[in-house]
């Protein structure tokens, strides 16, 4: 004998739970951007599609005593990162707590897709996280502006700082993000120099070589977010500290306001990326030995700078020269005494 024991509680659940299926089915095709895959009463499941890369597949469960308990979400995607999906379905629980006793699906699925239209950086969540541990002073910010799809990042080292506006395209990471510094107290060509090398690391995320390697996998566009910004910061953190290689002292001001007061304190930044002082160079590099060309002092690679691109037998000539010359006052100086 089989007894089927159903409470008038339960014959009222199912009778809700059928009537707010019904009423899935013939709502959630209705809303933009979100596909219905499956409305059965354990769970219903839609797919919401903003972008190629801002995609996510909710999935709301029915628990035993629905609608007097919470639906539980949970959030899939490809590409969102896990962390960003697993705080919005927590959202989702809360939201749908405050809905209980009452129809909760098309709240919460309309709510996952609204924070998604909303959210815009999203899709960058992962990498703004990063960004965010690699901002360690106490003056370095990040704004986040959802709504324009920008953020600004604001680094500083010492009394030199940056500030960086991006965007992030809709189509992001397929298109890569455009860098802007908008201010700083750099001295002008390695402001030059970080704005050139920013565009070009952001460019290669997405853009293929032109020399083609056939042995290598076929080009996949990578996020280029995190890697011009972790450029841009290691940037403003390394020059102010960096020491010119000749003599060893700051090779940019202590104050940047100083900069262009100084003679002869001017920085070069030579072939390898490393500074000197005008003046620590310029002496260096009009000094013996000039056979095997001018190396960096500290990293060996071959110097090579516009304002000293003279062969080294010219330079052995000039030497000469200034000798001879040197020789010759000393011995009118001799015989004056
Ligand atoms: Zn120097
Ligand atoms: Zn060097």
């Amino acid at each position: 004998m089989v007894f089927i024991v159903m409470s008038s509680d339960g014959e009222d659940c199912s009778a809700f739970l059928r009537a707010e299926l019904e009423q899935v089915k013939k709502e959630v095709p209705r809303i933009e951007n979100v596909k219905l895959i499956a409305a059965v009463p354990l769970l219903v499941r839609a797919e919401i599609k903003k972008t190629e890369h801002k995609q996510v597949a909710v999935t709301c469960m029915f628990q035993p005593a629905y609608p007097a308990e919470p639906l539980v979400t949970e959030l899939r995607s490809k590409t969102l990162a896990d962390r960003f999906l697993d705080g919005l379905a927590k959202v989702c629980d809360t939201e749908a707590r405050k809905l209980k006793g009452k129809p909760q699906v098309l709240h919460v699925i309309n709510f996952v897709k609204t924070f998604i239209e909303e959210n815009t950086l999203c899709v960058c969540s992962e990498e703004i996280s990063t960004i965010k541990r690699l901002l360690t002073g106490d003056k370095d910010e990040i704004k986040l502006k959802q709504k324009a799809s920008e953020l600004v990042v604001k680094v500083h080292q010492e009394q030199y700082f940056l500030h960086i506006k991006i965007s992030v395209p809709d189509n992001y990471p397929l298109v890569q993000i455009t860098p802007e510094l908008t201010e700083h107290n750099f001295p002008a060509f390695l402001y030059t120099h970080f704005k050139a090398q920013a565009a070009e690391i952001a460019r290669r995320c997405v853009q293929p070589p032109l020399k083609k390697n056939p042995n290598q996998s076929p080009f996949v566009p990578k996020p280029s977010l995190l890697p011009t910004c972790e450029y841009l910061i290691e940037c403003v953190k390394k020059y102010p500290l960096e020491k010119c290689q000749l003599c060893h002292e700051r090779a940019l001001p202590v104050d940047p306001l100083t900069e262009s007061t100084q003679r002869g304190r001017q920085i070069e930044k030579v072939y390898c990326g490393h500074l000197f002082h005008f003046m620590c160079l310029n002496k260096f590099m009009k000094t013996p030995p000039f056979a095997e060309g001018k190396q960096c002092p500290t990293c060996g690679k071959q110097i090579f700078h516009d304002k000293w691109k003279v062969s080294s037998e010219v330079m052995e000539t000039r030497w000469a020269h200034k000798q001879a010359r040197q020789r010759e006052l000393e011995e009118v100086a001799d015989f004056m005494e």
